[in-house]
């Protein structure tokens, strides 16, 4: 997948002691006590340098609060000059552009439920068209490695370059600790696909509990993200939407102070130990490799063997003997069980891949 995008590096427009950027506010502006309550807490948290807060709320049904609406940009304005903490909500149509440049807030950001829609997307990239606003775009809800880099590009063609993409997790159907599944691969990928792009961590919406908080604000800097953006309400309990995942401002400070904030390179002699053993894997992924295309050819080689005999590609009772025969010796060698049959599944899969493919070429060999 190429990419031609066009970002400016975070630290030449913001934080460029390149320290964590944290933004914090509730999930939803609620009122204008609530709102002022918490951004003085949060003010006094020198960490934080954003604070946000939904104003229009993307709810599954009618009759839900759906956000304060403009009054919840009135009460934001006043956040901004009693406080001095830069600002953002989310924006999910034009109109919401339009609104949010008029009580001057300083950066909007585009959620999960909009980015699923490249009509919305572009709908919102047309009215940014002229204006110098940072956009911060959510991953997708659904986990589209494409549809999250498409709105960035959407934003970007619109002549925006402070953008900043931010991890909330997927949608995933199977069981998890998680509301929202964090698959790190696909921000990995993206963070692949366009180097440059800065990127923060949604723990709040990757968690959905308080629990878990930590650990994932922590692995999100651990992998090398620019920050992160939490959800604080300084009565999470009364809270009108995502009341199970807002932390109060004295947690978050907690939460804060407890992050490891690790060098992204070491020393000299640091970095030779580590080339070192970095070579020793790239010799050994190499022979990792060749053993694995020595198997396949021997599957060609029985697969040719099979057809020309008529036997069948599937023999279960030899699969099942090679799963519990591999697996013992694997957990012998200190391998972990369920690593060790999936990439015996895999091996299999590409096996009687490459069996059906010769079962199925022309020309019968008898
Ligand atoms: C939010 O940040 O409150 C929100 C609605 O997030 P998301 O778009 O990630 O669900
Ligand atoms: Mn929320």
């Amino acid at each position: 997948m190429g990419t031609n995008i066009n970002i400016l590096p975070l630290p030449e427009w913001f934080l460029a002691s390149g320290a964590p950027f944290i933004i914090a506010g509730p999930c939803s502006a609620e009122n204008e006590e609530q709102m002022m309550k918490t951004a003085e807490l949060i003010s006094q948290i020198p960490e934080v340098s954003v604070f946000r807060s939904g104003i229009w709320k993307p709810r599954s049904r009618p009759g839900e609060f759906e956000g304060a609406g403009e009054n919840g940009l009135k009460w934001l304005e006043k956040v901004k000059e009693k406080y001095a903490l830069k600002t953002t909500v989310e924006v999910a149509e034009p109109k919401h552009v339009e609104l949010a440049l008029k009580y001057n807030v300083d950066m909007i950001w585009i959620g999960a439920r909009t980015v699923v829609n490249p009509f919305s997307v572009q709908a919102i990239a047309q009215a940014l068209r002229g204006v110098d606003i940072p956009v911060l775009v959510k991953n997708p809800v659904n986990p589209d490695l494409k549809l999250w880099l498409g709105a960035i590009e959407r934003v970007n063609r619109a002549g925006i370059d402070r953008i900043i993409a931010i991890h909330r997790g997927f949608h995933y159907f199977e069981k998890s600790p998680f509301r929202n599944a964090p698959m790190w691969e696909i921000p990995i990928e993206l963070k692949r696909l366009a180097p440059g792009l800065p990127m923060l961590v949604d723990p709040s919406h990757i968690c959905g509990r308080t629990d878990l908080l930590l650990p994932v604000a922590q692995k999100a800097l651990d992998l090398e993200m620019d920050g992160i953006m939490i959800e604080t309400h300084f009565d999470p309990h009364r809270a009108l939407t995502d009341a199970s995942q807002q932390i109060t401002p004295e947690e978050l400070k907690n939460l804060l102070g407890q992050l490891e904030i690790r060098k992204k390179t070491g020393d000299i002699a640091f970095q030779n130990k580590l080339e070192e053993m970095r070579t020793e894997i790239d010799k050994l992924d190499g022979e990792l490799l060749q053993i694995l295309a020595r198997r396949m050819k021997i599957i060609d080689e029985i697969g040719d063997y099979k057809k020309e005999n008529r036997i069948t590609i599937l023999q279960m009772k030899r699969w099942a003997g090679i799963i519990s025969d591999r697996l013992s010796i694997g957990i012998n060698l200190g391998l972990e069980k369920s690593f060790l049959k999936r990439l015996l599944n895999l091996i299999h899969i590409e096996s009687i891949r490459l069996q059906t493919e010769i079962f199925n070429k022309k020309g019968k060999k008898n």
